[in-house]
């Protein structure tokens, strides 16, 4: 039987939910459904403020708006990402200074930040790799010192969770000052495209909700806080419709079940690829700080050689694996505005790093098929 790399997962109540939401009348963004989504997700993982977004592009887009990003900037960013993390500045006309991963994770290298600041650093915007958090302890310490702001690339870690040295145990998205979210049909929890910025840092809140409500006090008018409305800041169109928001209540309200699944099958694939004991491939690494939401399974193959192979391998066998990222300091776009540095970690993982299928309705059977296929490689 073909498995395919991804399957969006529906939990049965979606069309019910945006039933209801074109039936009552009210489709615009930020009514019940929105609310309900935004409480729950304050309440679930301490978040001060939520706002949805129509994707994870848009919140980080906020963000940089909210940072007040100017040209001529410079932005921390690991070059093993997604366009998005380094878009949302560049439109606000930053210069991007790429950081190197792990030799071991693709997380950004946290020892490593502090050479990369100057007098026009502004932000550094770490991504949690597949749902893996950043060493957020040294990240938030070379932040304070140089008075920088910390916007996480949340994108992939929904559920996901750090614990510092106070033994404090956070969700990813509430430590950094703002953070971005997807529910991106190829995320754990989903509304097709989708998103939501975090807010941890106060001073932000007021100015969020203007800049979501295309530059005016929209949000302040109906709680009744100014009795009139009109245009006060920058801002966008950011918010999605109830439409979308109603979609992602049916997933939230799933979102036990879901992780669990997702979970297991995690565990299925770790465990059954550790006993082929293979040299030609190494499994991800969770470190002790972090939790594992399961987002993605991925393996760091020992050459571009044996990837190819393995993807070819499972290809014939109508299993659909993938690589990753293309190293972003070395792309088309921004090749020639990088400063030179070599990225050798963000490259080897650009070459050699393979994911997986993972998705809610994969079985355990179907992972043992995987699993078997690649064992024939050798
Ligand atoms: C999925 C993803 C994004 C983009 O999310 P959208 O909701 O599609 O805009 C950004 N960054 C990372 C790391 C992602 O995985």
């Amino acid at each position: 039987m073909k498995i395919p790399f991804n399957k969006p997962y529906l939990t049965g109540k979606e069309t019910h939910y945006i039933y209801d939401a074109v039936n009552s009348g009210k489709i615009s963004g930020n009514g019940k459904y929105t609310k309900l989504c935004q409480n729950f997700f304050e309440s679930q993982y301490g978040f001060k403020k939520v706002l949805l977004t129509t994707s994870c592009t848009d919140a980080l887009e906020m963000a940089a708006m909210l940072a007040n990003i100017e040209p001529g900037d410079e932005v921390i960013i690991p070059s093993y990402t997604f366009v998005s993390t380094a878009i949302a500045f560049i439109r606000q006309g930053a210069k991007i200074v790429f950081a190197d991963s792990y030799s071991d994770n693709p997380n950004i290298d946290a020892g490593k930040i502090e050479a990369l600041i100057t007098n026009k650093t502004k932000a550094i915007i770490p991504v949690h790799y597949a749902g893996v958090a950043c060493d957020m302890d040294k990240i938030m310490e070379v932040a304070n010192m140089y008075n920088l702001l910390v916007i996480e690339d949340a994108a992939q870690a929904i559920d996901s969770f750090y614990t510092g040295k106070d033994g404090v145990k956070k969700a990813l998205g509430s430590v950094g000052h703002l953070a971005a979210f997807s529910f991106h049909e190829t995320k754990n929890i989903i509304s097709g495209e989708g998103g939501m910025l975090t807010i941890n840092d106060e001073r932000f809140i007021q100015r969020a909700e203007i800049i979501w409500e295309k530059g005016t006090n929209r949000a302040e008018f109906f709680r009744g806080e100014v009795n009139k409305y009109g245009w006060v800041d920058t801002g966008s169109s950011f918010l999605p419709s109830e439409v979308i928001a109603a979609f992602l209540w049916a997933q939230i309200e799933n979102l036990g079940v879901i992780q669990n699944k997702r979970k297991s099958l995690w565990n299925t694939y770790y465990s059954g690829l550790k006993a082929i004991d293979s040299l030609h491939f190494n499994l991800p690494i969770v470190p002790n700080y972090a939790t594992n939401n399961a987002h993605m399974f991925y393996i760091i193959c020992k050459d571009m050689n044996y990837r190819m192979a393995l993807i070819e391998q499972l290809k014939s066998n109508g299993y659909h694996a993938v690589f990753h990222y293309l190293s972003l300091h070395s792309s088309d776009f921004y090749k020639d505005k990088h400063d030179g540095r070599a990225l050798f970690n963000s490259d080897n993982f650009s070459d050699c790093l393979v994911r997986l299928p993972m998705f809610y309705e994969l079985d355990v059977e179907g992972i043992q098929n995987i699993i078997a296929s690649i064992k024939n490689i050798n």
